[in-house]
């Protein structure tokens, strides 16, 4: 299928899970997972209106975004590059400047490698929670127990804007499995915003991937990081 008729179906599927869910269709947004894509998918996407993009790994993300924003000239700035994969410490000088916000905040020390370097720039980072809300040892994130503790910190750094939250579900045929994790997502959410941790800003849950995206949608997710249901499996 053509990448246009893809995003269209996608928009469509997101407008129809929202409103099967009681819910307006325009609080959910939609960012392009490329790391999969090609440089011309990319274009090609930006060029249909699609100005969220994501992307996980950091060594691609970089010359990705520069050689986009060279080929976008001045229009460049209209596209908002999330950071939703893991970032080490190290690299967060030469990631930040390029990103509208990082999905993958999961430990104190990250936070304030991010203080530091947005006090650098000048201006503050907008920032979410990562969380293990389906308690995997090999997955990132904050532990749920621990995240309302670390959300507190970060809210205390005047160079951190905390968005909202963040969570990728298990791989699983049963869609109750994914659900459990974005209901528990949207619970940590519910007592962050009970507790007044996070200001005006914070509204947001990034939740829901190509497999799992309507139940997250059903679940409140206000992001959908979407790859494979864009652009396809890929090739790696
Ligand atoms: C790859 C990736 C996605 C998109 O996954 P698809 O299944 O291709 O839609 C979303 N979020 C993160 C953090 C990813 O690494």
């Amino acid at each position: 299928m053509k990448l246009s008729d893809q995003l269209k179906k996608v928009r469509e599927t997101i407008a129809e899970a929202a409103i099967r869910a009681k819910r307006n269709p325009s609080e959910i947004t939609l960012v392009a997972v490329t790391k999969n894509a090609t440089a011309e998918q990319i274009f090609s996407i930006v060029g249909m209106g699609q100005l969220d993009l994501g992307e996980n790994r950091v060594q691609q993300f970089a010359p990705r975004a520069v050689a986009l924003a060279e080929r976008l000239g001045d229009k460049a700035s209209t596209v908002r590059w999330h950071m939703i994969g893991h970032l080490q410490r190290n690299k967060v000088k030469s990631v930040l400047p390029l990103c509208h916000c990082i999905h993958s905040v999961d430990s104190l020390r990250l936070a304030e490698e991010l203080q530091a370097a947005s006090q650098q720039l000048g201006r503050p980072s907008k920032v979410f929670l990562q969380v293990n809300t389906s308690n995997e040892a090999n997955k990132f994130g904050i532990a749920v127990g621990a995240a309302v503790h670390l959300a507190e910190q970060i809210d205390t750094m005047d160079g951190l804007q905390l968005m909202g939250l963040m969570t990728m579900a298990r791989q699983s045929d049963d869609p109750n499995v994914a659900r459990f994790s974005f209901a528990r997502l949207r619970e940590l959410f519910e007592e962050l915003r009970s507790r007044k941790i996070g200001g005006e800003q914070l509204k947001h849950l990034s939740m829901g991937m190509s497999s799992d995206y309507e139940v997250a949608i059903e679940e409140g997710a206000t992001m959908v990081r979407l790859g494979t249901a864009l652009f396809g499996p890929g090739k790696n």
